[in-house]
């Protein structure tokens, strides 16, 4: 993708362990490279098309200045996910933030800290069959609109559902939810998982009722195959309940390891 590139912006600020560092400024200097798609900007020669890096060094400085942390790690890490929820344009940035004056010993030029964030593309399935089941689907979806860390919500038609898997005994009402968010995969399973808990839901045996689920089907095109999180969920193409949700909001994506479209995947499933 196209990039906009702010380099070497010094910002004079209070960050650091020593107590010192928390009341003298030093330098900081800042390298950010933002993804931006700049086409429709250089077609139209519209600075409201693109996004003004006067504006962000504004934000730079401003969040600099700002605040007062212990690590650069800190600064850059809330740095870089400030500038996503700020200007939806960028899709991804590289900020690297430099401390020439770092109070070490020796001769050197900078030490720095360097992050990479983006904006993710996740699927994730909600159902529920317990209680109020409309209520916690409408909490977990709130409970995501009131995240700045995810944007795009959408969430597709609800559908009542029998249960699987031999031990849930109520009708599950289940849905899709497509949404961009900037945590990874195990920031966000643990954040389903608070809204989960914060839903009333205990956690009793796999299958078993709940009043609320939520289940990452897929985060970007990544394969993880980790014990406590498992991406595309696994046995999606087996469940109707999740798959004719899904298709209604990306029939045409292709699932990273079957190499089939969801679409495709529910065609067969009905088919069976
Ligand atoms: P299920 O959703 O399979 O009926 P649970 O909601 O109780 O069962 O989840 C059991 C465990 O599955 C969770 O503790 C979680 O660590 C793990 N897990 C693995 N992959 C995923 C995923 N893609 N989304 C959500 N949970 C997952
Ligand atoms: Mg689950």
């Amino acid at each position: 993708m196209d990039k906009i590139i702010i380099d070497n912006f010094e910002v004079l600020a209070c960050h650091g362990v020593n107590p010192e560092e928390k009341v003298n400024k030093q330098r900081f200097v800042f390298c950010a490279v933002l993804s931006v798609d700049i086409r429709h900007a250089a077609e139209s020669d519209d600075l409201n098309m693109t996004v003004s890096y006067a504006a962000v060094k504004k934000h730079i400085q401003a969040f600099c200045e700002g605040n007062c942390f212990d690590l650069i790690e800190t600064l850059a890490a809330r740095l870089a996910d400030g500038i996503l929820k700020a200007f939806q344009l960028v899709r991804e940035i590289e900020l690297t933030v430099k401390k020439p004056d770092a109070p070490m010993s020796g001769k050197f030029d900078y030490v720095a800290v360097s992050v990479n964030r983006a904006w993710h593309r996740a699927y994730l399935a909600l159902g529920s069959n317990e209680g109020d089941r409309n209520g916690y689907l409408d909490f977990a979806l709130n409970a995501l609109k009131n995240d700045d860390s995810f944007a795009n919500i959408k969430e597709s038609k609800r559908l009542k559902t029998e249960p699987y898997g031999g031990v849930a005994t109520g009708s599950f009402l289940n849905s899709a939810v497509e949404c961009d968010t900037l945590y990874s995969p195990e920031q966000l399973l643990e954040v389903i998982q608070a809204i989960e808990l914060s839903g009333g839901r205990v956690r009793k045996e796999r299958w078993g009722n709940r009043t609320l689920d939520i289940d990452i089907l897929f985060y970007d095109d990544c394969v993880i195959e980790r014990n406590d999180l498992c991406v595309p969920h696994f046995d999606m193409e087996n469940r109707d309940f999740v798959l004719i949700p899904l298709a209604e909001l990306c029939p045409n994506k292709v699932h990273p390891l079957l190499k089939k479209r969801v679409q495709s995947m529910l065609s067969e499933l009905q088919s069976k």
